[in-house]
């Protein structure tokens, strides 16, 4: 497997602005904001993104939506709200190669997207 940006944070060989860390998940502030708060939540272990989870990664997949949910009412987003957003592939916009959700809040959100 070649390099991975998000593998290189986790393992810390890359600078990031940790807000959560645990022994299968990590945290950060993404680096170019789109929202007031916009943290990024990945699993350590290297999934390519949202089409490579198996069957067997069901537990891990919905411990990330639970970490995330930790994660938004830390920051203090649950009574306003929040949006939590997995982009896939091209049309999906996503740019990472590193399954990751993307919390947004500390504004009101567009609906839909672009
Ligand atoms: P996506 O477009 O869904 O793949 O999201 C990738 C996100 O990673 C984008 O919002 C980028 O701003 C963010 N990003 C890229 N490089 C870094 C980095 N070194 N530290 C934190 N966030 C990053
Ligand atoms: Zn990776």
């Amino acid at each position: 497997m070649g390099s991975c940006l998000f593998c290189d944070i986790a393992a810390g060989k890359i600078p990031c602005t940790e807000v959560y860390s645990d022994e299968k998940f990590l945290a950060f502030r993404d680096i170019d904001p789109k929202a007031p708060t916009h943290v990024l939540v990945i699993p350590r272990r290297h999934i390519g993104g949202l089409t490579e989870l198996e069957n067997s990664d069901s537990g891990l997949a919905g411990e990330l939506v639970l970490a995330a949910v930790g994660i938004a009412a830390t920051a203090g987003l649950s009574e306003a709200g929040y949006r939590f957003v997995i982009n896939s592939g091209t049309d999906g916009g996503q740019t990472v190669g590193h399954l990751h959700l993307h919390i947004l809040g500390g504004r009101h959100l567009e609906w839909p997207p672009g």
